[in-house]
């Protein structure tokens, strides 16, 4: 298990955090490099970026080709994979390309695999899960895992273009029924046909969530919620290698601050955004899952503490 993520310093036993999302193998390619058929998926970087905070279960599904190093690296980190089925059949693959200044992605293949017939079915255990995070995948199979949690405390997902394109219905009844959504703007602006965030984000939030956090790459995150408008900037990184994940890993991040701490006031939920990005900001220094291997508890401190210099500025008379 990964440093004191079950019992925090102000003595609260975080809470239970549940995933449910792809576990993948990703090819990347960005101006001077690549990699191929690395761990990636939307819950692998999720779950293994929150496990620095909280324990963490995962759902999902991989085909008998997935490398057990993968397994072996996510179980270091202490996360739960009870509900990780192993079936006949090729895991989910994606693959794409970075534009030279990363801003631009093009996905270049998807291929869901095993993940076209999985059902996901909980572990008797995890039908308590207080935190639930529905990480980018079908909205249908998003909605299997939210059906059968009883009581969640609070459940957050994610979606991306290729769901909001081709499984709109479902994905609006989803919506209804989850306490947040996370997206980047693009998204944000096609799921809601508005140009302006605020308006986009305003739009989403009358479609059923309470909170919509709007992720904008390296310009940061806008979180529009009943506390009003908060920002969060990303952390100014020298060394970009592959952003891939930047967004599970800020949702890792989030989640896991929220499960650690137990607190969903519009004040925590402002803290979580700051873990959020800290979480994404360690996550690009390298390629797929690998800054996190020499990542610790201290390390992420210390980025909290620079990240409230950073945005620190004194409220004066002007
Ligand atoms: P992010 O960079 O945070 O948007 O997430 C990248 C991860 O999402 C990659 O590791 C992919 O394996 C995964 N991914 C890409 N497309 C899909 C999809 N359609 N459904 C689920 N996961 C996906």
């Amino acid at each position: 298990m990964s440093q004191d993520n079950a019992d925090t310093h102000s003595g609260h036993k975080a809470a239970s955090l549940l995933v449910v999302g792809s576990v993948a193998l990703d090819s990347v390619e960005t101006r001077t490099d690549r990699r191929d058929e690395v761990l990636g998926g939307a819950a692998s970087y999720f779950s293994v970026a929150a496990s620095f905070l909280a324990p963490v279960k995962l759902t999902g599904v991989v085909g008998t080709d997935f490398p057990q190093a993968h397994v072996d690296l996510m179980q270091k980190h202490g996360v739960d994979l009870a509900g990780l089925e192993k079936v006949p059949g090729r895991t989910f693959r994606w693959a794409g390309r970075y534009s030279a200044d990363f801003n631009n992605r093009t996905t270049l293949d998807t291929q869901l695999n095993v993940f076209q017939d999985f059902r996901p079915k909980l572990p008797a255990a995890w039908l308590d899960s207080e935190f639930v995070f529905l990480a980018n995948i079908d909205p249908t199979l998003q909605l299997d895992v939210l059906n059968q949690v009883r009581k969640p405390r609070f459940v957050a997902c994610d979606t991306m273009n290729f769901w909001i394109e081709g499984k709109r219905a479902d994905l609006g009844r989803l919506l209804e029924r989850v306490d947040m959504l996370l997206l980047n703007d693009e998204e944000a602006r096609q799921l809601s046909g508005l140009g302006n965030l605020p308006a986009a984000a305003r739009a989403i939030r009358a479609m059923g969530p309470k909170a919509v956090v709007v992720k904008r790459g390296d310009a940061g995150a806008l979180l529009f919620h009943e506390g009003g408008v908060f920002a969060a900037p990303a952390f100014p990184i020298e060394t970009v290698v592959d952003p891939t994940g930047a967004g599970d890993s800020f949702a890792g991040g989030f989640m896991g601050w929220l499960a650690r701490t137990g607190v969903t006031t519009p004040a925590g939920i402002r803290t979580a955004l700051i873990l959020g990005s800290v979480l994404a900001s360690f996550s690009v220094e390298d390629f797929s899952l690998d800054r996190f291997r020499t990542l610790d508890l201290h390390a992420i401190r210390e980025r909290f503490s620079a990240f409230a210099d950073l945005v620190h500025f004194e409220k004066i008379r002007i």
